[in-house]
Order: structure tokens, then C-alpha cells, then sequence
């Protein structure tokens, strides 16, 4: 195990913990990369302190954060941060009393779970999978595996702790987090982890859209989009998280088409680049989008009064988001993108060649968005080609507009940034005199007469 990987912060943290008397130890998908000798995107450690006295611990540099159960998140700057649990126990019964903190509705689904557990062993046991319950002490220098982990690792499986009906029945999200895991580190699923997915696929659907939008995005955003989809779509539920492409998974044209947008952003992110959620959502759901267009336009042409573009395009988007938000929650940022970037699909073919529009086309922010996503279709589409053809001087163009504007931003920031420099320059100056003046005030005088007494009625001056 490269321990030369470990975060000098999560080292910290549990040092820290330790120190203030607390077990503390790193757990789960880090300890599951320093096993494989790759570097953990980010660090969670386990204490048996309190939400509470974590934050004691730590004070101004945490904050305790209460999503589905109260974590503390140890800031060290930047996104460098430690998110720190309390050990918790799966071992009670679930009760729908409301004096309980494990709560469950009538599924069986865990509510809320804020029951503290005692022991390492007992928060090993509420944990999803058996690889992600390894623990490691790094002061010590020691594993801590009560479920066979390590066993698994060897063996390269995925199995759940506990028994699979009730684990999966409490919460839902670990069938999809069983098929990313696979599909991240090409493990298989052990049989008693992936047999009943296909009977409690459907239960997926009881689960809050808000959580579901982040899940997704981790099965799709973080280099291994293209595994995932194809696992996903073997246990049928890629049907279930995108409703509308249920009949497109049998057109090899629609499956080319999404194996090389994923595959792009699985590079990109082997490339430390990010990826964006409006861009899964727009590859994923175009088709779904372009066929209600279609069928709108058809439906309009033998109308008397035929109906607009632009009202074809609004109702053709208003039926693609509203099926895909009960599933997932699309902040309004993103669907704003995605619908900029699909409705200038439509702008960019109707007005290739027109020269009158085309200038204040490639001016807007989303042009060069659109234009990329229109030149990636036009590689399973091969009539775009022409278009693309058209647009790819105003791409240019617009291309050299936006670094102009970033460097005349970037000039703006560093100015700001000199000035502000100046003006604390002087701020420290008038500080340092000031402080000079306190140093040697009488008061000063005194405090430091006291402290050599009792240093030297202590024996320590020398
Ligand atoms: P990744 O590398 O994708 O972050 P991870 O294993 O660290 O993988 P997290 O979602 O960060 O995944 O969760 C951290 C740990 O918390 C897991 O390793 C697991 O032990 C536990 N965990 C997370 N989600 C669940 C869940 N739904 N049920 C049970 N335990 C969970
Ligand atoms: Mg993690």
C-alpha cells in the first residue's frame, strides 16, 4: 500500500482527532485506491466524536453540513477538504417511532439515520460494500477489516454487507452505486449483489430526484461514463434514469453516437479536464428532443394554421424535461444550457449560409457549445457536414473574441489584485506602528515582568 499517496490534510485530521483522545481512522473509496496504488480524488475519515466535538476540535476551520445525517467537513483551502463521520450503527431494528433516529417509511427505506454507533465494527457493518469498509489507521499504520474487503479486493468482487433485501430495500441508491463501482474499477458483482437488482430495480424511483441528479452525475462524469452505461443498460435501468431513451436503446445509430460523446468525456477526464452535467444531459436526450420536433412538425404541416418553430421547439422541451425531472432534479443553470445548446441546433442548420444572421449568431456565449455538439453529431449524421462546413470561421471567430475578453478580464483581475495589495501595503504599515506602540506600552511592560516571575519561580529561566 503506497502510503506516500495520503493527504498531508486527512493525515492532519485524524492526527488531530487521535490527539484530542478520539479513534479516528480513513475509510472507504481512498482506502479502496491506495489499495489499487492510485491517488484518492478525496479523503473520509471515521471517529467516534460527535458531529459536535469534531467541530470543537477543528472550530473555524469546519463545518458541520446535515444532509441525509450530520457530517463535519474539515476546510484546508481551496476543495481541499475532509469530510469526517461519525461511526454509526446499523444493528438496531428500523422503527417508525418518532422518538427514533432511524427512521424508515413504509418501504423499509432509510428516512433519516443518525444513530451513533459505538464501535468501528458496527460502522463497518451499515457501510454498502465490503471494499468500501476497509479501515486505516495511518498513524498506526494499520488495516482494520471485519467483512472480508480485502478478500474481495484480491478477488476483484462487489459485495454487499448484509443481507441484500434489506440493505437495498433501505436504500436504493446502492443498486446503482453496486453497477458504478463495477464499472469503475471492473470488478464483477458477487451473485448475491446482483441478483436482486433486477427485482428492486423499480424502487430506484422512490428516491428524491435532488439525489438522484448528483448520483448520475457520478456514474457519467468521472471517467468511466462509457462502462457505466453499458452496465446500466444490461440491468436495464438506463431506461429507469432516462425515461424518454427507452426507445432508442435498440438504434446501433443512437448507441454510436452516445459510446463517443462518453468516451470523449471518459478521455477528458483521464486529461484532469472537467466535465459538465449539461453536456450528459444534452448527448443523452437529444434524440428523444429531436423526434418530438419531428413529429411536431409533421403533426403542424397538415394543420390549417400551421404551428411556429419556436413553438414547436418550446413544446418539444418542455416534454423532455418535464419526463426527466421527476427522475432527476436539473438545476436551472444546467437545463438552461442544455436548451440553449438544442434549440441552436435548429438555429445553426436553418441559417447556414445566411450571411445577414450569422453575425449575431456566433456572438451569443452558447454559439461555440452548440457548434461543438452539432460537430459531433455531424460524425453519425453525415448531412450536417455542410453546416458544420458553414460555421467553422464564425467558430474561429468567436474563438478569438472570448480570449480577447479573458484577457482583458484577466488584465482587470490582476489590476484589482495590485491595487488591493497596495492598499493592505499600507494598511500593515500603519498596523506594524501600531503594534510597536502596544508592544512597549505599560501594560505590555507589566504582563512581561510577570511572566519572567513566574518563569523563574517555576525554574525555567535560565
Ligand atoms: P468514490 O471514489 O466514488 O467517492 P466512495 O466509496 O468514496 O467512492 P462515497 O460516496 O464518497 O463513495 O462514500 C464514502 C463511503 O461511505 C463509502 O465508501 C461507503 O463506505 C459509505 N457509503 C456511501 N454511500 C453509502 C450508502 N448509500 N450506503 C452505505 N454506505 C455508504
Ligand atoms: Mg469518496
Amino acid at each position: 500500500m503506497e502510503l506516500s499517496l495520503l493527504s498531508k490534510a486527512a493525515m492532519n485530521v485524524v492526527r488531530k482527532l487521535q490527539d484530542s483522545g478520539f479513534k479516528a481512522y480513513l475509510v472507504g473509496g481512498c482506502i479502496r485506491d491506495l489499495l489499487l496504488g492510485k491517488r484518492p480524488k478525496d479523503f473520509d475519515v471515521s471517529t467516534d466524536a460527535t458531529p459536535e466535538q469534531v467541530h470543537k476540535v477543528f472550530s473555524s476551520n469546519s463545518r458541520i453540513i446535515g444532509r441525509r445525517f450530520k457530517i463535519v467537513h474539515v476546510l484546508f483551502g481551496g476543495d481541499n477538504i475532509i469530510e469526517v463521520t461519525t461511526f454509526r450503527s446499523n444493528s438496531e431494528p428500523p422503527k417508525t417511532n418518532k422518538y427514533s433516529n432511524r427512521v424508515s417509511g413504509d418501504s423499509g427505506m432509510l428516512i433519516r439515520d443518525n444513530v451513533y454507533g459505538k464501535s468501528i465494527v458496527q460502522d463497518s457493518l451499515r457501510r454498502d460494500f465490503t471494499i468500501n469498509a476497509i479501515y486505516l489507521d495511518p498513524v498506526k499504520k494499520e488495516l482494520y477489516d471485519f467483512n472480508g474487503g480485502l478478500y474481495d479486493m484480491l478477488h476483484e468482487t462487489i459485495d454487499i454487507i448484509g443481507d441484500p433485501l434489506v440493505r437495498y430495500a433501505e436504500d436504493p441508491v446502492r443498486m446503482i452505486r453496486a453497477l458504478r463501482f463495477s464499472a469503475k474499477l471492473s470488478f464483477r458483482l458477487s451473485k448475491r449483489t446482483s441478483a436482486p437488482i433486477h427485482e428492486l430495480k423499480n424502487n430506484l424511483l422512490a428516491v428524491s430526484n435532488a439525489r438522484m441528479f448528483e448520483e448520475v452525475n457520478k456514474l457519467f462524469l468521472s471517467g468511466h461514463g462509457l462502462d457505466s452505461f453499458n452496465i446500466l443498460k444490461e440491468y436495464h435501468i438506463i431506461e429507469l434514469l432516462f425515461p424518454g431513451i427507452k426507445d432508442f436503446l435498440d438504434n446501433q445509430n443512437y448507441l454510436n453516437f452516445i459510446e463517443y460523446a462518453l468516451k470523449s468525456s471518459d478521455i477528458r477526464y483521464a486529461e484532469n479536464k472537467r466535465n459538465m452535467p449539461h453536456f450528459l444531459y444534452a448527448v443523452m436526450l437529444f434524440s428523444v428532443f429531436n423526434r418530438n420536433v419531428f413529429e411536431l412538425r409533421m403533426t403542424s404541416r397538415s394543420m390549417i394554421n400551421p404551428v411556429s418553430t419556436d413553438e414547436i421547439v418550446k413544446l418539444s422541451l418542455d416534454s423532455v424535461f418535464s419526463v426527466q425531472d421527476k427522475i432527476t432534479a436539473i438545476p436551472m443553470a444546467v437545463a438552461d444550457n442544455i436548451k440553449s445548446i438544442w434549440r441552436n441546433q435548429i438555429n445553426l442548420l436553418e441559417n447556414t449560409g445566411n450571411l445577414e444572421k450569422s453575425d449575431k449568431i456566433y456572438q451569443k456565449l452558447i454559439f461555440r457549445a452548440a457548434f461543438d455538439f452539432m460537430t459531433l453529431r455531424a460524425r453519425f449524421e453525415p448531412f450536417l457536414a455542410q453546416s458544420v462546413a458553414f460555421w467553422t470561421p464564425y467558430y474561429e471567430k468567436s474563438k478569438a473574441l472570448a480570449d480577447k475578453r479573458k484577457k482583458l478580464l484577466d488584465e482587470q483581475k490582476q489590476e484589482r489584485l495590485k491595487r488591493k495589495l497596495t492598499k493592505k501595503k499600507g494598511k500593515d504599515q500603519k498596523k506594524s506602528g501600531k503594534e510597536f506602540e502596544r508592544v512597549t506600552s505599560e501594560e505590555r511592560k507589566k504582563q512581561l515582568e510577570r511572566a519572567r516571575a513566574w518563569r523563574k519561580s517555576m525554574n525555567l529561566e535560565v
